[in-house]
């Protein structure tokens, strides 16, 4: 059985007391032999502290993205040295809004997988089409580009541990989620364009999540279908009450 991953993206959001009370809640209600992995993916200034909140538990504490050097003049930028020096284990890379407002590109996702790897840190690689494409028919093509290049030099061991997330930019935030047929489709096609890249072993073991507008109610339905494994969830994520319902739909399947 696939690794099932249940994420959650606060993006810029949270004080300091909010993280705090955020995790003494989820913590005490999570369900620790749940066999689903749980992460949470903060801004840089929490992820000590998280790291800290988090000792003892099976809880994950994720970058949201990250420089593919390891140290140098580079003012304002953190490092995946840095990251695994303080005890984070998992970066999202080429989320849709950094591809948006900061320029990341395929080629940079790629930098950045493999600055991961050399770090110690098991990247979660987001792709999606912009509405403008689904509605051309350009969807899958894309996609697989998206994923092709993402990939590239990567070794097979290295994709087996890659988490790729299937984001749609037109349900990000919109509240308009895709449907589990549609997630599931775009998911399945990634699932073969990786078994193309490299074999129907690592095909089969690679974890592929959906995100945009993921919340409790609509999460069990994307979870029942054979290609999606998770989910990455930004607003359903920055509560802990909600936070632990999709974990627990997870658990419950
Ligand atoms: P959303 O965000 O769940 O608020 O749509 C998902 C994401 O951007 O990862």
């Amino acid at each position: 059985m696939r690794k099932q991953v249940i994420a959650g993206n606060w993006k810029m959001n949270k004080t300091l007391a909010e993280v705090e009370a955020f995790m003494k809640e989820l913590i005490q209600d999570y369900p620790n032999e749940s066999g689903i992995e749980a992460i949470v993916c903060a801004p840089f200034v929490y992820l000590t502290e998280l790291v800290k909140l988090a000792e003892g538990t099976q809880i994950k504490i994720a970058a949201q993205t990250m420089n593919d050097q390891t140290s140098g003049a580079y003012t304002g930028e953190v490092s995946p040295l840095m990251l695994n020096d303080i005890g984070v284990t998992h970066v999202v890379i080429g989320h849709s809004e950094r591809r948006a407002y900061y320029n990341e590109t395929d080629e940079t996702v790629n930098k950045k997988a493999h600055a991961a790897f050399n770090h110690q840190l098991t990247p979660i690689i987001c792709v999606g089409e912009s509405l403008k494409q689904r509605e051309a028919g350009d969807t899958l093509t894309h996609i697989e580009s998206q994923i092709k290049l993402a990939l590239k030099d990567l070794t097979e061991e290295q994709i087996t541990q890659t988490i790729i997330a299937y984001e749609p930019i037109w349900a990000i935030g919109t509240g308009k989620t895709a449907t589990h047929e549609q997630a599931n489709e775009v998911c399945g096609h990634i699932r073969s364009v990786i078994g193309d890249l490299t074999n129907d072993s690592v095909k089969e073991a690679v974890t592929i999540q959906y995100g945009g507008s993921v919340n409790p109610d609509n999460i069990k339905a994307l979870l029942q279908t054979e290609h999606i494994d998770g989910a990455l969830v930004g607003g359903a994520s920055l509560e802990a009450e909600s936070f632990n319902k999709l974990i627990k739909v997870g658990v419950n399947l």
